[in-house]
């Protein structure tokens, strides 16, 4: 249920509503938009006997809201949610006319490598710096991360480039951590459904990009976004990074279809991952326009200054200069669409 409340609705009557529902055994979660207020009812197992609550002050009315997700939904917030992430280079931006970029290696492995790698994808333009000191490796043999001592790296590349820096957090004591030294904390696409985590990311502060799981369907996407929104963190930007398929020429199928999807059913912002997606340096450059073309709010993309020798994912990971190239045609393509990469 949602209530949905007058543009003109003070604090006070928000308040009241909201204190109303709570009388009730729910849970209320007042989603300020840019024209009004919706007041959303959570907590409750049947319908909502909403009583007097369509006759309070400064409330339009009360709808039903039938589908499992109410947060994320596009029903309860109409304009697209624009998250801002700041970085000492300046806001970077996901959602409505913003097309935001993170680029970086997909493991933090050396203080040269983070260094090198940095250095480039500034150069090309990108202000959001990516790399895992947490992996979620398929094997327990394979690099695992080099953890707090990579987070420390990440922040002195945060200090020394001024990128912000999106990193990954594995379970609850990782995102500990990695919430003191992220600027964005990032969920993985084998913890999509981990709902201690994700109940954990929504207590946090900063910005959560939540990866699609490798077999997730749509609903279960948004579902796992509801589960952060739900304890009240609403920066959440959504990336599909490849789903598992009978294709065999990729490592996953990018399922690009599911950006005009997203957008349909939910006003949050969905970036797109090329490097999982494919997982084949060759394909990153062509699926990136793909991406940029079909609308998606940014890119996350995996670039390594020694592809060959690193230590995960060297096979789908970029040279910084084809990173460059992918910039400078991103832009192009995001142009005829009327919108700008930042
Ligand atoms: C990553 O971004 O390096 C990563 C592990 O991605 P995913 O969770 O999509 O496999
Ligand atoms: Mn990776």
């Amino acid at each position: 249920m949602l209530v949905v409340m007058q543009s003109q609705a003070t604090e006070a009557q928000v308040r009241a509503v909201c204190d109303r529902i709570e009388s009730l055994g729910y849970k209320a979660l007042p989603v300020p938009g840019a024209g009004r207020t919706a007041v959303c009812i959570t907590g409750n197992s049947g319908a909502v006997d909403i009583g007097s609550l369509e006759s309070m002050p400064g409330v339009i009315e009360c709808i039903p809201v039938s589908k499992p997700y109410k947060l994320v939904s596009r029903d309860v917030k109409e304009e697209t949610t624009v998250v801002r992430i700041k970085t000492p280079l300046g806001e970077v931006s996901f959602g409505g006319s913003a097309v935001g970029m993170v680029a970086g290696p997909c493991a933090i492995e050396t203080r040269e490598q983070a260094f090198a790698v940095a250095e480039r994808v500034k150069k090309a333009g990108a202000r959001l710096f990516r790399g895992g000191a947490y992996k979620p490796r398929t094997s327990p043999y394979s690099f695992q991360g080099l953890g707090e001592p990579g987070l420390k790296l990440l922040a002195e590349v945060r200090d020394q480039f001024g990128l912000g820096i999106v990193t990954e957090a594995i379970d609850n004591e990782s995102l500990d951590l990695v919430e003191k030294y992220a600027d964005v904390i990032q969920i993985g696409a084998r913890n999509m459904q981990n709902f201690s985590l994700l109940k954990r990311a929504g207590k946090s502060q900063k910005p959560i990009l939540l990866k699609r799981g490798m077999s997730a369907t749509l609903d279960e996407f948004l579902m796992a976004a509801e589960y952060v929104m739900s304890e009240g963190n609403y920066n959440v930007i959504l990336c599909e990074r490849g789903v598992r398929t009978f294709s065999d020429h990729t490592r996953n199928t990018l399922d690009l279809s599911v950006v005009p999807a997203v957008q349909r059913r939910s006003h949050l912002p969905i970036v797109v991952d090329p490097s999982h997606g494919t997982g084949k340096r060759a394909k990153v450059l062509p699926l990136s326009r793909a991406a940029i073309a079909v609308g998606a709010d940014g890119l996350l993309v995996e670039v390594h200054h020694d592809p060959d020798r690193a230590l995960s994912d060297g096979m789908q990971s970029i040279l910084p200069d084809e990173f460059e190239q992918l910039i400078k045609e991103s832009r192009q393509i995001a142009g005829v669409l009327n919108r700008k990469i930042n």
